[in-house]
């Protein structure tokens, strides 16, 4: 995936804050070739865009938004400094209400194609599982877009519902109640359905039953009950315990039996409507969903003969995102199209049907990810950027110099093509040997900077030469990612990007801008938090995974912006407020008819004021105590009145600000 990275010659590149070097403007237009199609294919942006992304030929990357019945594509770094004048500094949180609401047609409009191609007799309705993202907005958005497709909300809990129960109010689209659920939670269902609502509360544990049955003869509502069986089939993938014998949700075929027993013996079968399963989220692998969903179907087709009247099946969530543009079965990406996922859901549900005689069903799936993955784009400035600073070219050694120092640039200048492996050996001894001089005395400082400096020349050259070989040793393997640069971006990665660091997820992250440019560095990222946790350092690549990412020299006085895409589903709501950085500022982007960008909604990040509060403290008591310091520091002549009063401002406009770097 990545191109290969030239080195600037030393007297192009001029000293800038902590070993960053800012390339002038001859270097940044050289001509050496590059081109938008290579930074395309070196960021994959193509493979995972879907469409929705690309590049301006201005090297910019673009956004496809609809204005009217056509698409235009905006630019995301001119978005970007149009936040910046309005007053919002970076990191933001862009979010597309465009993309939702193609998201939510693609779906339906795929499985309308499904059932219409197959002759299918049941119908499809969708329902957007809230956890997936709770924000407010999107649960108003998912209920507007989704209302020609009477799409629905799945409610994982209490608040879930009462969230639900505020926005969805089409008496054709279900609510789907899944999790545990006390009384009160089965309360606000049965009352949903008294109010017209296609609520079904989904059995989840065996002893739910007997609350439903109680709960609903006490409010007088006929409900209507549904059960999720815990299937024997697995999936592949990273986030799918929630299927197999040893999952932790879902009743197992002898709860089954009994929760169909004790409505029996109540009265209460006819009130069995739904069946459902979900084998876990990201299923890369078309293969695993075809499996569970035959064997779920038999379950159905059971039900149904044991005289439940039955009539919906939902298949749960687990519908994948193509993070890497790969389409393998590797977890970061699916094997299959959204148009071959219903086809095959439709097929399966159908021939299972047929061979028992059942009714084709409605079908319902839960599918959050894949709704909301494109609605959201992190975009972070660049505050730094450290690297080893090294040339491939030997550094001057003084008259008379030490002699481990001597042996270092003899091995520099053996370095060739037939004897990699050998001068890498000879690089480490007398590197270490200078170490060890050091720690008795035998070396000054200065020498051993020097050390270092003539031992990164060799392994420049080393790695430089193994570029052309077929073979490299795998002891050289690791070259590449020793010589990686540190930027350090404006965010934090527990809150932004909570599965990148929990569960290793891979994002599609590059530049916004600057991509008529060959990218010289090959980067990890590290964020504003001081845990050795906060960084990025694997990549999103259509073979494997990338050890680094190419990136721009930086340019003084100029913003580096990079984005990290598809963050839309569970990212915002799973952030902590590690070392206390909260919320980013959020902002809306839609085009208005005539194609003029329209922020349609901005919402200021957290303060420092609110994380505090978050965390219990107090900030009137805090502004006091800061206060009693400054007034003991005036007594004791330490500071002046001006001196006092600008001290209590900074520390009040502190509590106000931003929690991420502010210029
Ligand atoms: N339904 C249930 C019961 C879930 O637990 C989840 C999340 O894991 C989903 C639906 C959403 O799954 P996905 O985001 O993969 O579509």
């Amino acid at each position: 995936m990545v191109a290969a990275v030239k080195h600037s010659s030393p007297s192009s590149l001029t000293p800038h804050r902590r070993g960053v070097y800012t390339v002038t403007m001859t270097d940044r237009n050289s001509l050496e070739t590059w081109s938008i199609k290579d930074a395309a294919e070196t960021y994959g942006i193509c493979t995972w865009g879907h469409g929705y992304f690309d590049i301006s030929p201005e090297g910019e990357v673009t956004i496809s938004l609809a204005c009217g019945d056509r698409r235009k594509a905006v630019s995301l770094h001119r978005i970007y400094h149009d936040i910046k004048a309005r007053g919002l500094t970076p990191p933001v949180l862009l979010r597309f209400s465009d993309i939702l609401d193609a998201a939510i047609t693609d779906l339906n409009e795929s499985f309308q194609k499904a059932i219409r191609d197959a002759g299918y007799r049941g119908r499809y309705r969708g329902v957007y599982p809230i956890k997936v993202n709770q924000q407010q907005q999107v649960i108003d958005e998912v209920s507007h877009f989704g209302t020609k497709y009477h799409h629905g909300l799945e409610a994982g809990s209490k608040a879930e519902l009462i969230a639900a129960l505020a926005h969805m109010h089409d008496p054709e689209a279900y609510i789907i109640c899944n999790g545990y659920k006390d009384e009160e939670f089965t309360d606000l269902a049965l009352l949903g359905v008294k109010l017209g609502l296609q609520v079904v509360i989904v059995i989840e544990r065996p002893g739910e039953v007997h609350q439903i049955i109680e709960r609903s003869r006490a409010l007088g509502v006929s409900p209507r009950i549904g059960v999720r069986v815990k299937l024997a089939s697995k999936a592949e993938g990273m986030w799918t315990e929630s299927g197999g014998d040893r999952s932790i949700f879902g009743l197992t075929t002898t709860q089954i039996l009994t929760v169909v027993d004790v409505l029996k013996r109540e009265g209460m079968l006819p009130c069995l409507e739904l069946m459902h399963y979900h084998l876990g989220s990201q299923i890369p692998n078309i293969r695993n969903i075809r499996s569970a969903l035959q064997e779920a179907c038999r379950f159905y087709v059971e039900l149904c003969r044991e005289g439940a009247p039955m009539g919906i099946l939902d298949v749960g969530g687990g519908l994948a995102v193509d993070y890497d543009g790969s389409q393998t079965n590797f977890p970061s990406s699916r094997n299959y199209t959204l148009q071959e996922f219903c086809d095959d859901v439709v097929d399966i549900v159908m021939s299972s049907m047929d061979a028992a005689q059942v009714p084709h069903p409605t079908i319902v799936t839960e599918s959050g990810r894949a709704t909301v993955a494109y609605y959201s784009v992190l975009l972070f400035n660049v505050l730094d950027v450290a690297r080893l600073d090294y040339r491939e070219e030997l550094p001057v050694l003084p008259e008379g110099t030490h002699e481990t120092l001597g042996r270092l640039a003899e091995t520099w200048a053996a370095v060739s093509k037939k004897n990699i492996q050998e001068v890498f050996h000879d690089a480490l001894y007398y590197r270490d040997e200078a170490r060890e001089q050091f720690l008795h005395g035998g070396l000054t400082l200065r020498e051993r900077g020097l050390a270092d400096q003539v031992f990164w020349s060799i392994i420049a050259r080393i790695r430089k030469e193994a570029r052309g070989l077929k073979h490299v040793p795998e002891e050289l393997e690791g070259i590449d990612a020793a010589l990686t640069s540190v930027y350090y971006g404006n965010f934090s990665v527990f809150q932004s990007l909570p599965d990148l660091w929990a569960i290793e997820q891979l994002f599609p992250i590059m530049p916004i801008h600057r991509l008529k440019e060959r990218p010289r560095n090959q980067a990890i990222i590290s964020d504003t938090t001081c845990d050795s946790d906060g960084r990025i350092e694997r990549f999103i690549d259509l073979h494997d995974v990338a050890r680094w990412l190419p990136l721009h020299d930086l340019v003084h006085g100029e913003d580096y912006v990079i984005g990290v895409f598809l963050v839309g589903a569970y990212q915002e709501t799973l952030g902590d407020l590690h070392n206390l950085f909260g919320d980013t500022n959020v902002v809306s982007v839609v085009l208005d008819e005539d194609g003029e960008i329209e922020y349609a909604k901005e919402v200021p990040g957290d303060s420092v004021e609110d994380v505090l509060t978050y965390v219990e403290y107090d900030p009137k008591v805090l502004v006091n105590r800061f206060r009693s310091l400054v007034e003991s520091a005036l007594r004791q002549k330490r500071i002046t009145v001006p001196e006092r009063n600008a001290a209590v401002l900074a520390y009040e406009t502190g509590m106000r600000g931003y929690t991420y770097f502010e210029e």
